[in-house]
This record gives structure tokens, C-alpha cells and sequence, in this order.
């Protein structure tokens, strides 16, 4: 066997992330035990899965355990498991460095902070658990023998920002780790890690549940009443999801969330339920309070994990749920799918897509739950992850009128989300759907010409801001029977205004109007597709509508056009306002026949200005400017000669 010993230094946000874990002022120092057994059970599940597919590893498993050992003289405690292991590669790899993305800008992030984060925050952000036991140690030590190798490799750091790597040796495959611990020290929140019952309170809070026996060895006497070291189980090693419900309680489910997510957030809501039949299993699912950050990523690291009676397979079963549901977290327990079988298959099972099915179900009727009883806890569900659930809409045929009613929306009239069921309850008489206005901005959207009309007929109008809502409307075009409308739909006025603007205008004054209509139609030939007179103004001098049923919003033609889609340039109607002051002046210039050039000017800019009011971008700004300078000009000789003369 080779004595070198090799000094590395840890990867530079390891030693950042380990140096803000081991100076954290508020962190509780307990958690390390739970960390490293949580570690520990990991290592003996993976062996055990293995083990399911590779006879070699059989013999492995038999006794799979871990162990806690206390050394009273040398003050330290070390934490053994007979599971997978690691290799040299691998200690370098998982213990040295951080391969989280984004690491690096969140630790910039935190630097300017005031509030330094805790050791939890830190576990859950980078799974980092095992440096939390540099908080109690002055030195720790891992040796590990990865199953089916022989060599044992020797860990050893003093947290200090290097480590050494040795060849050393183990008996049989397994990892120890050793720490050689602080003094206590009350102020710091050391406790005496060698006292017995300090550990079994420790393991027994946080730990319990964990499917493998966790012994300790303690002085004890046999029958003889010799001194003997006795072998204790700590833990009862129960599956928290067979148990009675009323038997556990909200600590135990909490820290059991900490155990498979590593959020140290507790949970917003919590909920078993179990089905029989065809296929059965138990699931304990949880809705986290606050979004991981790698929710939008494809492949977040943990899902829903799958056991099958009660023995770990798997902790991002990507079958098990569907993809607008990711954010749910858990345990899937079934007792007739087969144990040994390959990831693939497993998921192409029948039996699978029984689960998921019942699973969502069950998922959406909670949420269904919590928003008819509970509707603060709902809106903060829904910040964190009402986009996500949204996409169901879209990709769940069989749910996606459930999940439009628990889907939360702005308004006219409401600045606090709401379901859509209120918005119908609130729907008038003579409305003929469900209004809405599409954008990217709430103000913008209010204070859009072509919502005037509605406004004033006293009707709601939702406001959608969320790129994926106009998919959503366009694609589903209906709920509770009653058609999504746009306000910008040029077919769509809403009744309860004078039909006819034109009412009680003089004839004359009529023919004048209509003569404009026809001379500012022949001027924007190339942008519009037709000009007429709104019945859905009050204010505005112009807006501009859609005309064609597959019409796509100009918002619509943005995104589309982001997603890389051909997207057909598409002319709408101009409508204008004829009780408008400066649509009336033009209409007296278009009947005196002058000024042909300057009226042409002008109904370019109140083309150009329609697409402003409704938050465009306009087409060719230096067009624009050109045009208004002259105008200006015009106006302010006019204004001046005036003056002079
Ligand atoms: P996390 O457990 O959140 O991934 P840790 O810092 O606690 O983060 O551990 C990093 C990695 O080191 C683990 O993901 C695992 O691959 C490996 N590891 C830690 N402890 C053990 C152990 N007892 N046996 C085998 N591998 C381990």
C-alpha cells in the first residue's frame, strides 16, 4: 500500500460555502448528527437498490445498519454505514467541490447581505450536509471503501480550506466518519456529542423514521449482571406513511420533509392518501412554502421518491407525476410493483401510469381544498407556483378544466388574484363571455383605449400579463361554457352602449366623417386592414382591433416570434372616435379639400399613436419623428403669426 499522502485545496465555493457554514451564528449545531445519518441511510439505499439487480452485491446487504460510536478519552464520535461507499475520484468529487449551477452568483448575492445565512438555508441550497460537521469539529475524518473495490481511501480535514487523501484500509465496503469534537461550549450551542442521551434525543427527533436500525453502543449488563457493551437501536424505524396518522406528529412529518427535500422551509401543506384496487400504494406528499430554485429546470434534482413495499428505489421518479405538478414532494410507497427491474421499464409500467393518474388527481383536489378554505395560504402557494401549475392547462386533457379553476387571475376590478369561478359569479347581464385584455403591464392594460367601452358599460375585464395566458385563452376558448373574449376583438362591442355613434351627429357633419373614414383608409392602405368608426371609445381619439377570427395579438406575434415561429404579418381595423375634437377638425379639412399633405401626416401619427396607447413599439421611428416635427412646426408658426399678427 502506497503511504502518500496528497494535500488538495477545496474548490474556491466549497471553501466559501463551508467557511459561512462553520462562522453561522444562529445555525443550530444538533443538525450535523441528522445530516450525516441522512448521508449514511442514503448510502445503504443505494446499495440496497443495487443489490436488487447485481447478484455480487447480494451477500451486501444483509445486515445493512448504522452505527454511532462515542470515544469518551479522545472526546469524539464517529458515524459508520455499511452501504455503497465512495472511491478516491468520488470523495474528491462530492466532498471537495460544489456542482451546483449558479453557486457562484449566489454567493456574491449573500456577501452584500446583512443577514448572513444559517447552516439549514446553506444544506438546501447546495446539499452541503456533511460540511455541518465542521461546527462541532475540530478535525474530521472519512474513510470509505466503495462496494466491490478493495482499496479504502482516507479523508481528512480540519475544515480549514484544504484536505488530505490517503490510501488506507477497511475491512468491509462502507464509510466511517470520525469527528473529533469541540469542547462544549453553552454560548456557541455545543453540546456534550459523547452523551448518550444528548444523541439519542438527537437521533430520536430527527432521525426516527430512518429505515435502517441506528445503533449505539453503551455500557450495559447481561443476565448474569456482568458489564457488557450493549448494541441499542435508537430509532423505530418505522415508515412514517404506514403509520396512523394520528400518531405521528407535524414535528416528525416536518423533519421527514427535511429528509428527502433538504428544504428547510417546513412544508405549506401536508396530506396521505392510499389506494386499492387494480394496483396498490400509499402516498405522503407534501406542497413545499417556498419554489426550489431549480423549479423551471427540466430535470429538477428531486421529485416524488418512489419505494416499493417500503424499500427505496428512486428520488426523481419522473413518471410518477406530471411535469406541471414538479413542485410536489414526497413518498410514493407501492406494494405490487417489481422490485428488480430497470429504471426504464419501471416507467413505461401500467401499474405507473395508475399512480400518476390517481396521484394527480388527488394533488389537484387538494389544492382545490386549500383554496375554498384557506385563501391567504392559497395566494401564497400561488406566488411561488401558480405559473408552474398553469402549464397543466395546456398539457393535461383530462384535468385541464380543473386546473383552470384553480387557476388565479387579475382584473378591472380586482388587483388581488382571484379564481375565475368569482369572475363569472360577478359576470352581468348582457355579457357574453369572459373579457379580457392581454400585455405585458397591469397600468399599461388598464389605461388601454380599447377597454374604455367596457369600462364604462360597468364590465370586468381580466388582465393577463403572463405570457402563457393568451396560449391558455386561445387554446382552451372556454370555461364553465362561457367563450374567452378579447377586447381587442373588432367583432366584439359590448352591448349596453348606443349602437350607432353616429346618433344625433348632423347629417352633414355625418357625410364628413364618413368622407374621412374613406380618405384615412386610403392613406394607411399598407398598415390597416380596414378604418371605421368605434363603437368602443370614449375618450381616445383612436385603437386598434383584430378583425379575423385566428387574429393574433400583437403581444402573441411577439412571443411566437421569440419561440423562433413564422409569424404572418397581420393588418387590423383602425377605429376612430367621431365625437374626437381633432377627428372632427379633420373632418372639416377633408370636406375644404386642403391641406392633403398635412392630413396624410396626421392620420399616420394617429395610426402610430394607437399602437403606443396600447403598449406597442412603433414601426419606423424615424418615420414618426419626421411626421410630428412637422406637425409641430405647422403649429407653432401658425401659433406665432397668430401672435404677430
Ligand atoms: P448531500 O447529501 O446533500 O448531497 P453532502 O455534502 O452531505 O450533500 O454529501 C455530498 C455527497 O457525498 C453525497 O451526495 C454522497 O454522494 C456523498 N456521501 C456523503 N456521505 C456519504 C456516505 N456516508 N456514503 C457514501 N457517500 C456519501
Amino acid at each position: 500500500m502506497s503511504q502518500r499522502i496528497s494535500t488538495y485545496k477545496f474548490q474556491t465555493e466549497a471553501r466559501q460555502i463551508l467557511d459561512l457554514m462553520i462562522h453561522s451564528v444562529y445555525s443550530n449545531k444538533d443538525i450535523f448528527l441528522r445530516e450525516l445519518v441522512s448521508n449514511a441511510s442514503d448510502a445503504l439505499d443505494k446499495l440496497r437498490l443495487q443489490a436488487l439487480t447485481n447478484q455480487e452485491f447480494a451477500p451486501l446487504v444483509d445486515d445493512l445498519h448504522i452505527r454511532i460510536e462515542k470515544d469518551e478519552n479522545k472526546h469524539s464520535l464517529a458515524v459508520i454505514d455499511n452501504g455503497i461507499g465512495m472511491n478516491r475520484e468520488e470523495i474528491r468529487e462530492f466532498i471537495g467541490t460544489i456542482a451546483r449551477s449558479g453557486t457562484r452568483e449566489y454567493l456574491e448575492l449573500i456577501r452584500g447581505m446583512k443577514d448572513r445565512p444559517i447552516a439549514e438555508e446553506l444544506i438546501g441550497q447546495f446539499g452541503v450536509g456533511f460540511y455541518s460537521s465542521f461546527m462541532v469539529s475540530r478535525r474530521v475524518t472519512l474513510i470509505s471503501r466503495k462496494a466491490g473495490e478493495e482499496k479504502a481511501w482516507k479523508w481528512c480535514s480540519k475544515g480549514d480550506g484544504s484536505y488530505t487523501l490517503e490510501e488506507t484500509s477497511r475491512d468491509s465496503n462502507g464509510t466511517t466518519v470520525i469527528l473529533e469534537l469541540f469542547d462544549e461550549e453553552e454560548e456557541k450551542g455545543i453540546r456534550d456529542y459523547t452523551d448518550e442521551w444528548v444523541i439519542r434525543t438527537i437521533i430520536r427527533k430527527y432521525s426516527d423514521f430512518i429505515a435502517y436500525p441506528i445503533k449505539f453502543s453503551s455500557p450495559g449488563t447481561d443476565e448474569k449482571g456482568e458489564k457488557i457493551i450493549e448494541d441499542k437501536v435508537l430509532n423505530s424505524m418505522k415508515a412514517l406513511w404506514m403509520k396512523d396518522e394520528s400518531k405521528v406528529s407535524n414535528e416528525e412529518y416536518n423533519e421527514f420533509y427535511r429528509h428527502i427535500t433538504h428544504d428547510w422551509t417546513d412544508p405549506m401543506h401536508r396530506f396521505s392518501f392510499s389506494m386499492e384496487g387494480v394496483t396498490e400504494f400509499r402516498g405522503l406528499l407534501y406542497i413545499p412554502s417556498k419554489a426550489p430554485s431549480d423549479l423551471f429546470f427540466s430535470q429538477p434534482e428531486e421529485g416524488i421518491h418512489l419505494y416499493i413495499k417500503r424499500v427505496f428505489i428512486m428520488n426523481d421518479c419522473r413518471a410518477l407525476i406530471p411535469d406541471y405538478l414538479r413542485f410536489v414532494r414526497g413518498v410514493i410507497d407501492s406494494e405490487d410493483l417489481p422490485l428488480n427491474v430497470s429504471r426504464e421499464i419501471l416507467q413505461d409500467d401500467p401499474r405507473l401510469t395508475m399512480i400518476r393518474k390517481n396521484t394527480t388527481r388527488r394533488v389537484l383536489r387538494e389544492l382545490k381544498k386549500i383554496m375554498d378554505d384557506d385563501t391567504s395560504s392559497y395566494l401564497g402557494f400561488w406566488k411561488e407556483f401558480g405559473s408552474v401549475l398553469k402549464e397543466g392547462i395546456l398539457q393535461d386533457r383530462d384535468n385541464h378544466e380543473t386546473i383552470l379553476d384553480l387557476s388565479l387571475f387579475r382584473s378591472t376590478v380586482r388587483d388581488e388574484p382571484f379564481p375565475l369561478g368569482q369572475y363569472i359569479e360577478r359576470m352581468k347581464e348582457g355579457q357574453e363571455g369572459i373579457y379580457y385584455l392581454s400585455g405585458q403591464e397591469m397600468e399599461k392594460l388598464k389605461n388601454a383605449p380599447a377597454m374604455e367601452a367596457f369600462n364604462d358599460a360597468g364590465f370586468e375585464v381580466l388582465l393577463l400579463t403572463d405570457p402563457i395566458d393568451e396560449i391558455i385563452v386561445n387554446t382552451i376558448t372556454s370555461f364553465r361554457e362561457k367563450p374567452f373574449l378579447s377586447v381587442t376583438d373588432g367583432r366584439i362591442t359590448p352591448k349596453g352602449r348606443k349602437e350607432d355613434m353616429l346618433d344625433g351627429i348632423p347629417e352633414e357633419k355625418k357625410r364628413d366623417i364618413q368622407l374621412l373614414v374613406d380618405q384615412v383608409k386610403q392613406d394607411l392602405n399598407e398598415k390597416v386592414e380596414d378604418v371605421r368608426i368605434s363603437e368602443r371609445l370614449t375618450n381616445s381619439m383612436a385603437c386598434l382591433v383584430t378583425g379575423h377570427e385566428k387574429s393574433v395579438s400583437p403581444k402573441m406575434q411577439k412571443i411566437l416570434k421569440a419561440m423562433g415561429q413564422e409569424v404572418p404579418h397581420q393588418k387590423r381595423i383602425l377605429e376612430v372616435n367621431p365625437d374626437h375634437p381633432v377627428i372632427n377638425l379633420m373632418a372639416d379639412l377633408v370636406r375644404s379639400g386642403s391641406e392633403e399633405e398635412l392630413l396624410k401626416q396626421v392620420a399616420y401619427l394617429i395610426y402610430e399613436q394607437a399602437v403606443i396607447s396600447e403598449g406597442g413599439e412603433i414601426e419606423d421611428p424615424a418615420h414618426f419623428s419626421r411626421d410630428l416635427s412637422n406637425i409641430l412646426f405647422n403649429a407653432l408658426r401658425k401659433g406665432s403669426s397668430g401672435n404677430a399678427g
